[in-house]
This record gives structure tokens, sequence and C-alpha cells, in this order.
């Protein structure tokens, strides 16, 4: 019996282990799928990692190696090359790995933390024929920098998301011709400084409100036609361009992987695509708890670990008490300009001090208000000067203000006319 074990030993479950150690449960198991600890940071050799938490700008194996330090002066145990296949609702937790061979583990506690996996060609219908050269985003990442592959020379990228940004830059700096990123939607899905530092410095031109509407080619990608779409993101006719190229990059989106989750019983939010959870980040299943990109899709990884370092708390004073009694629930709701929140539930009791609150807008906004409210009254008002649905925003509210609320709050945006 393991006091807490982490399924998945990314960024979010090395925090999530770290912080239950430190709360003071000493039988802790980490299991990892992959043959090492990291999760996707192992790929992401660019910089930009640890700006908020380590206040340096770290590569992501340097972000990802300054916790497998602090995990090896603890006593966490890794099985490494092992993949979850079940998690029961009574803690059970099955398990396959190549040495161990098929294990059941019984946890007093559990952190879900298998992170996310990115939509592929046949998630979004892109019409054409079927060649060789079109690669997710991530999968051309992992062949550049970790298996010293080049996944092509002359690349369209589909999506502005942070990946596909990342991607054109790296795939520039390795030789090849990156012809156009393309995106869907009015505006990037990726975190402007990236647009600033991927694209325009490298004079990599972005085609917003445009898709892919064809792939050509017989045994590898030729041509792929990148056409305009309109306000409902429909193909205009007439506004084809065409482009040769041998690769198709996609950046469209990620799916936080939740298989383990939903067969565990564990309620979900279609919003998030990720378990609703509490302020602590527990889950509907008492000791069950979900943090970083499997329960929301995370642009920083020090949000990551913000987040995840409270569920391993919480883990461990779940341990140290063996539960508690159920407390007064806030609902948190969606107001105006608003696609989710997590968490989605606040139980102000468990709140020591003040409860970080995550969420995304949606649409681009200029100088705006966040406003929380409770029934007719504000409780809190923040300001902002821009917001956008690529980047992800945190408020935080403190305890004084939660125990003010009446069973829910929501929160909303109201852009400031300008004089
Ligand atoms: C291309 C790219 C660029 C990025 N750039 C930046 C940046 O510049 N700055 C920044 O701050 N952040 C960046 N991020 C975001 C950051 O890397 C992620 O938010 C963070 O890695 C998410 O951590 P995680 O632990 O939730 O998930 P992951 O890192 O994905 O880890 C999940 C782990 O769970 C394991 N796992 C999954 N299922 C199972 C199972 N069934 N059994 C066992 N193990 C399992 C996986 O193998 C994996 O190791 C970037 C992300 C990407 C993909």
């Amino acid at each position: 019996m393991y006091d807490l074990i982490v399924i998945g030993g990314g960024p979010a479950g090395l925090a999530a282990a770290c912080a239950a150690w430190e709360g003071g449960l000493r039988s802790i198991l980490i299991v990892e799928r992959d043959q090492e600890l990291g999760g996707i940071l192992n790929q992401c050799i660019h910089n930009g990692f640890g700006l908020h938490y380590f206040k340096e700008e770290l590569t992501g194996p340097e972000y990802a190696g300054r916790f497998i330090r602090m995990l090896s002066d603890t006593g966490v145990e890794v099985r490494l090359d092992t993949m979850v296949l079940e998690v029961t609702a009574d803690r059970q937790v099955h398990m396959v790995g190549k040495t161990t061979g098929y294990r059941v583990e019984q946890a007093r506690s559990i952190v879900l933390a298998m992170g996310c996996r990115e939509r592929t060609r046949g998630a979004i219908g892109i019409p054409g024929t079927r060649p060789a050269g079109v690669f997710t985003a991530g999968a051309a990442q992992r062949y550049v920098n970790m298996e010293g592959w080049m996944p092509g020379n002359r690349v369209v990228i589909l999506g502005s998301g942070d990946i596909g940004l990342i991607m054109a830059r790296r795939m520039t700096l390795e030789g090849a011709k990156v012809l156009a990123c393309v995106e869907v939607m009015p505006y990037s899905g990726g975190l402007n400084r990236n647009i600033v530092q991927c694209l325009h410095d490298y004079d990599i031109p972005l085609y917003l409100s445009h898709t892919v509407t064809d792939i050509r080619g017989k045994d590898r990608v030729e041509q792929v036609v990148v056409s305009q779409v309109d306000e409902r993101r429909n193909p205009i006719p007439g506004t084809e361009m065409v482009f040769d190229c041998d690769t198709l990059l996609l950046s469209v989106g990620l799916i936080p992987e939740n298989e383990l989750t939903r067969q565990a019983g564990v309620e979900m939010d279609r919003r998030t695509n990720g378990a609703v959870v509490y302020e602590n980040m527990e889950t509907s299943i008492p000791g069950v708890f979900a943090c970083g990109n499997v329960c929301h899709v995370h642009d920083l990884v020090d949000f990551v670990t913000a987040e995840s370092q409270r569920a391993g708390a919480a883990a461990a004073r779940y341990v140290a008490q063996n539960g508690d009694a159920p407390q007064r629930v806030l609902q948190v709701r969606n107001g105006d300009g608003v696609t989710y929140t997590v968490p989605q539930r606040i139980r102000p009791d468990r709140v020591e001090k003040r409860c970080d609150l995550f969420f995304r807008v949606n649409r681009i906004c200029g100088d705006s208000e966040i406003l929380v409210t409770s029934g007719d009254t504000q409780i809190a008002r923040f300001k902002r000067e821009h917001l956008a649905p690529g980047e992800m925003e945190n408020i935080t509210l403190p305890r004084v203000l939660l125990d003010k609320a009446r069973d829910e709050i929501t929160v909303s945006i109201r852009e400031v006319e300008q004089a």
C-alpha cells in the first residue's frame, strides 16, 4: 500500500511528488511510461521555461532537471517504462512494466498527471491524399531534438499555438524553409512573445483566418492548398494559395490524456476536457487529484508546477487526515467572455489564505476588468490591459472574499470603453 501514487513523471508529477514528500508522506510512487522522467520538457530544448518559478530563463530539460534533482533528495520511488492501464475509484492502480510485468498497487491517494497528446490530421479531417510528410508539431519536435532526424525541407505549419510557433523557428534553424504558418482563427493561439521571437524574427508569414483545404502528393507531400475562411470558418472559394512543400506540421490543439480519469468514474468538464476539480485539485473522487496538462492545457510550465504542488500538498493532507467531512461548496461559473475556470468548485473552509483561479477568455480584449460576482454582489475586480484566448489568465481570491460569497461565484470580463 502506497500513501500516494503519482501517474506521470512530467513536471506536474514531479512537483506533486516533491510537495507530498514535503507534506510528510513517506511512501510515494511515481509511475512513468517513458524511459526517463521530465515529460514533454525533455524535447523542448528552447529556453523560456521557469521565468516565474525560478526567475531565470531555462530550457525544458534544465527545468525538468531541477525537479529531478529535488526528487533524488527524497525517498520517492520511481517506476520507469511502466504504463498505467487502469485506475479504480477505490484507488487501485493497474500497471504494466518491462521488467516488473503486470502489477496492481493500492494507494491511499492518487495524483493524475498524465499530460496531454496532440490532435492529429484525423481529428480535424483535412481533405486530400494521404502521403508521408504530415506530422504533428510535437512529433517533429521529438524527431529533431531527441532522435536527430529532420522531418522535411519545405514546410507549412497549420495552427499558431505555441508548439507550431516554436517549430517554425526550430525547423528554420535546422536549415528548412518554413513557407507559412496558417491559423484558422482571426488571432493566434500562441503566446505573443512566441509570435515575435519565432515568426517575426525569421520573416515567416502568419496567415490568420486561413486554413489548409487540400493536401496533394502521392508518396510524399508535394503541395498544400491554403484558403481564407469566413467568420464561420468556412473556406472562401477563389482565395486558394498553393505552397510547394514536402512537409505539413500540425499544431491544432492538445487533448488532455484522460482515458484513465474517465474510466475511474471521475466527473469531467467538457470545456477543459479534464476533471472537474476543487480548490486543492481534488477531483470528484475523494483522494484522487489531477494537475498539469491532464487537468487543463497550460501555456507555461511554471503554472503547472504551482498547481501540482498544491495537488501534492493536498494529497499529503488527505492521507494525514484520512479524508474529512463535506464542507460548503461554491460553484465557479463562467460569465461573459470566459471559456472555463479551474478550479470549477471551491470549498472556502479549505482555503488557507487565498485561492488561485485560472481561466481563459473567448476573445481578444483590450483594457478590461475581470469581475467576480456572487449573486448581485461584486466581490472582486481586477484590471488587465490585454486578454487573449491563447494566454491563460489567473487571479487570486483571498479567503475573506470567498467567505462572503453564497453558493456560487461568476467570473466575467468587461471591456472598458475608451473615451
Ligand atoms: C512544444 C512545447 C513547447 C512548450 N514551450 C513552453 C515554454 O517555452 N515555456 C513554458 O513554460 N512551457 C512550455 N510548454 C508547456 C509545458 O511544457 C507543459 O505545460 C508541461 O510540460 C506540462 O506538464 P505535465 O506534467 O502536465 O505533462 P507532460 O510533460 O506531458 O508529462 C506527462 C507525463 O505523463 C506520462 N504518462 C501519460 N500517460 C501515462 C500512463 N498511462 N502511464 C504512465 N505514464 C503516463 C507521459 O509519458 C509524460 O511523461 C511547452 C509545451 C510544448 C509541448
